[in-house]
């Protein structure tokens, strides 16, 4: 009998490495267990705790029904919904964002797939700042790049630009960075921003090829105390604007995203011609009908951002209160709190065994924090701060 060899490619084997312990803590954490548990206070991941909004349900509906023939035909990057993204941009980010630039996904994490694969060569590098979005670096991998991880400065949460700086070579490809950030809801400032800029189009003028910029920019509708958000996209002309409405609707099960290409990006026309194809091949990474068609009506949507506000409030004021160091987050639905304990995992262990479940730092690679997300409702909040104080209280005590 021939033996039967290995099942899984080399690469996937890295890659499952790198997803297993997220997989473990989706699947096989007490939180796993008690999911849905009327009982529990969820602050773990940005899902939604209450009725979805409904504006986002009628949208559905009223374009659930066909009004041609080829209303639920094969979909690609549909005209309207292109059109929608442009004019969407052009205001938010004072380009003239062009249709043709916008490719439309499911959520970002196919627009980053397909960015991730259009551009990496093999043994290509990608840079992504840590605490990361779980995702970057499998999915680098997985793109058949190498993963170089630099950390954000730890003081500020800003971006350490002069470890981005030191971490560049000639095989760096791309940079991946979010603003809003997840973890922290820091937003870069402008001058950081242009600074990133600066050292981006040093490092590929000393490479004699284009390091291309990331922007992943998944939070920036959530952002509190009528801040302005800022685009990488408006520094460095050769931006990937990567976008999810997951957030902005809190409905991250309904799949819809965009890789947009600045007006000013160089290499536009030649990238414009392989995207489609890439979108293809990957998955037919294309959103769904339905959500193509509602796209304009979905664009007017938004969580209720004041009521997010008050939630992150109420929260952040009562657990400093209680004596936690926390930072109060610009913008993202996250908030990241200093452990009592070095051991964040032991930490959150106590917290599991007061009902309250969420992210320990090290799953992050941000040891010594727990991520808290403000997606729980009022309810959730309401119960947790008592026993925040009772955890907190115990881990003094020890
Ligand atoms: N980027 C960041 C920073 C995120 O936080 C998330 C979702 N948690 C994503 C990308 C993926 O978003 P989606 O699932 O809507 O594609």
């Amino acid at each position: 009998m021939r033996p039967a060899g290995n099942a899984i490619s080399e690469r996937t084997q890295l890659v499952y490495q790198i997803v297993n312990p997220l997989q473990q803590f989706f699947f096989d954490s007490s939180w796993a267990k008690r999911f849905g548990d009327p009982d529990i206070c969820d602050f773990t991941i940005g899902n939604p705790h209450d009725t979805p909004m409904a504006a986002f349900t009628e949208a559905l509906q009223r374009w659930t029904l066909p009004q041609d023939k080829y209303w639920y035909s094969y979909k690609m990057n549909e005209a309207k919904a292109r059109d929608v993204v442009a004019a969407s941009l052009a205001k938010s980010h004072d380009l003239p964002f062009r249709p043709e630039d916008i490719f439309l996904t499911n959520g970002s994490i196919a627009a980053l797939a397909v960015v991730l694969d259009m551009i990496i060569d093999p043994e290509d590098e990608v840079i992504f700042i840590s605490p990361p979005w779980f995702l970057y670096e499998a999915m680098i991998v997985n793109a058949g790049g190498k993963a170089v991880k630099v950390k954000m400065d730890i003081d500020t949460f800003d971006l350490d630009l002069a470890a981005i700086s030191s971490a560049m070579n000639h095989k760096t490809r791309a940079v991946i960075v979010n603003s809003p950030h997840n973890p922290t809801g820091k937003i870069y400032p402008k001058a950081t921003l242009q600074e990133l800029s600066e050292i981006m189009d040093s490092a590929s003028t000393r490479n004699g090829r284009t390091v291309h910029l990331i922007s992943d920019e998944a939070y920036r509708r959530i952002v509190f105390d009528g801040r302005q958000y800022l685009s990488p996209a408006t520094f460095y002309p050769h931006t990937f604007l990567v976008y999810t409405y997951g957030k902005v609707l809190l409905a991250p099960g309904q799949r819809i995203g965009y890789v947009a290409l600045p007006p000013h990006m160089p290499e536009a026309e030649q990238l414009r011609k392989a995207m489609q194809a890439v979108q293809m091949i990957k998955g037919w990474s294309f959103p769904n009908a339905l959500l193509q068609h509602a796209l304009g009506d979905l664009e007017q949507i938004s969580v209720d951002m004041k009521h997010l506000q008050q939630k992150r409030d109420r929260l952040v004021g009562a657990l400093q209160e209680q004596g936690y160091q926390v930072y109060r987050p610009e913008g993202t639905f996250y908030v990241m709190v200093r452990s009592p304990w070095d051991d964040d995992a032991k930490f959150v262990d106590l917290l599991n065994s007061y009902d309250i479940f969420c992210i320990p730092g090290t799953l992050m690679d941000f040891p010594g924090y727990f991520r808290l997300s403000l997606t729980a409702s009022n309810d959730m909040i309401h119960r947790a701060i008592p026993k925040f104080a009772k955890a907190f209280n115990q881990a003094a005590q020890s």
